[in-house]
């Protein structure tokens, strides 16, 4: 499938409903905004599905504030829904059950499972906003101009590099993702601005949290592995059970001959983990053993109705399988 198919077929519909995976990141969002912005300027009837509420570090995006929670499935006459970001129909933050239209799904996951009636996927992009700055141009919309419209889209697409590049410097980012960042800066995209609002707006209390993390983080298998729980009760003491608290993780690969870190959220559903790896080492295959995904160097995995050190002793024991095979 095209690009230009995929922007046919927007271009055809006459309401559209956008959506993406659930607890949505900065390029879900982005990717998301970026879209529903360029349609409202092509006077598309276009909305926001999502069964999630943007973070508050992402509310300064345009049109932010219409992902609140409130529009969970399709409106009536919705004739195509977007889904963004989502490598998986289960992962979607819509209730499709009843929906009867058109789905088209963009995504950079790897683990795409094709889902849509149009599928793009493209793996080489580094955040999902990468093939939505395309698409828009596809749409008919020019970025070569300091226009409010450039600024707006502009800003959403840079948010999804920023947050899914791990602000320029995994080893997902390519020669497109700076062109496009360059195209961005040169319609007035304010840089600075977008990582004060993702980065520096953090709540003290996630500044506790983080160093209760950090406390009680351990090393396991050699040192090759770091690991952070945090139990339901801590989550609570700190009042930050719905945070986002992806940047602790980042900052666990920060030690030395650390190649894999483990997140472990404990909810009263089970334990959310989440994996990075530094190298090569593959934490999408461990996250996929238990139902989860997402990429080499990123992944996640819900174990539903596990408590936090069963579900500890799973991921290690998986990951302590996983790297006698790797470099072997
Ligand atoms: P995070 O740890 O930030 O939640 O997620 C990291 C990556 O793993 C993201 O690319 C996300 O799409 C993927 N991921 C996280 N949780 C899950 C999950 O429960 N299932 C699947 N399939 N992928 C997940
Ligand atoms: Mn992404």
């Amino acid at each position: 499938m095209s690009l230009k198919e995929i922007g046919k077929k927007i271009l055809e519909s006459n309401k559209i409903g956008i959506t993406f995976h659930v607890s949505p990141d900065g390029d879900a969002m982005g990717s998301a905004l970026a879209l529903l912005n360029g349609l409202r300027y092509l006077n598309k009837d276009a909305y926001i599905i999502s069964k999630d509420i943007i973070g508050e570090n992402l509310e300064f995006l345009p049109l932010g504030k219409e992902v609140d929670g409130t529009i969970k499935c399709p409106e009536e006459d919705t004739d195509l829904v977007v889904s963004l970001d989502c490598g998986n129909f289960e992962r979607v933050s819509a209730d499709l059950s009843s929906y009867k239209g058109s789905l088209i799904n963009v995504d950079h996951h790897i683990s795409n499972e094709q889902y849509g009636n149009l599928n793009y996927v493209d793996t080489n992009a580094a955040s999902t906003g990468e093939i939505v700055f395309e698409l828009i141009k596809v749409l008919g919309i020019k970025f070569n101009d300091k226009t409010e419209i450039s600024k707006k889209i502009g800003t959403c697409i840079y948010t999804t590099l920023v947050t899914d590049t791990g602000s320029f410097r995994h080893s997902n980012v390519t020669e497109r993702t700076h062109r496009i960042a360059s195209e961005l800066i040169a319609v007035g995209v304010n840089n600075t601005n977008i990582y004060k609002n993702i980065f520096d707006n953090r709540a003290m209390k996630k500044l506790n949290l983080m160093g209760y993390a950090f406390e009680n983080a351990k090393l396991f298998l050699n040192g090759k592995v770091i690991v952070v729980g945090l139990s339901e009760e801590i989550l609570k003491k700190y009042d930050c059970e719905q945070e986002d608290t992806s940047d602790i993780i980042g900052n666990l690969l920060s030690v030395k001959d650390v190649e894999v870190a483990v997140l472990l959220k404990e909810t009263s559903e089970g334990t959310k983990a989440s994996l990075r790896s530094k190298n090569d080492f593959d934490v999408r295959e461990v996250a996929e053993a238990f139902g989860g995904g997402g990429h080499i160097k990123a992944s996640g995995v819900m174990q539903k109705g596990v408590f936090l050190e069963d579900a500890k002793n799973n991921i290690l024991n998986k990951i302590e399988s996983e790297l006698k095979e790797w470099k072997a």
